[in-house]
């Protein structure tokens, strides 16, 4: 099995796809045969997943970049602040940009808020969306 998202592979190959509720949408410039609509009905909930988790880090940057946080750009990046969204044991909750929950410290952190915290670990976990640490350029 190859290492590479089916979306990858089919956009690679010249479709495009979208998810609207539970439907998956496939867009070609060229026709699509009854057997490659077949296979995408047979990947259709794996193809699911990978756009909700594409969309959900798509929210993820937005709410990143909504925090704004320009003016915490060196203590940031030399590691004197942290924030939970790049922390291992940060849960996002559903609004990306909302409150979240620390394996450690409970709920009600928000992500994009820098601070101190002498607990914050970079260790991976597998199920997690990582953001990196470093605060967008000014622009
Ligand atoms: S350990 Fe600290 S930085 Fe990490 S999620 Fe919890 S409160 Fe945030």
């Amino acid at each position: 099995m190859s290492d590479i998202p089916l979306l990858d592979r089919y956009r690679e190959a010249g479709y495009t796809i979208t998810a609207e509720a539970n439907a998956l949408r496939v867009v070609a410039e060229h026709p699509i045969s009854d057997r490659i609509r077949q296979v995408f009905k047979a990947k259709k909930p794996e193809l699911l997943r990978e756009l909700a988790a594409e969309y959900r880090e798509k929210a993820i940057f937005a709410a990143r970049d909504a925090a704004d946080l320009g003016d915490w750009r060196a203590p940031l990046d030399l590691g004197r602040l942290h924030l939970c969204g790049n922390c291992a044991r940060f849960a996002f909750g559903p609004d990306a940009g909302g409150l979240g929950t620390c394996a450690l410290h409970g709920d009600g952190l928000l992500p994009f808020l820098p601070f101190d915290c002498p607990d914050f670990t970079v260790e991976r976990q597998a199920d997690r969306t990582r953001v990196h640490q470093s605060a967008p350029a000014a622009h």
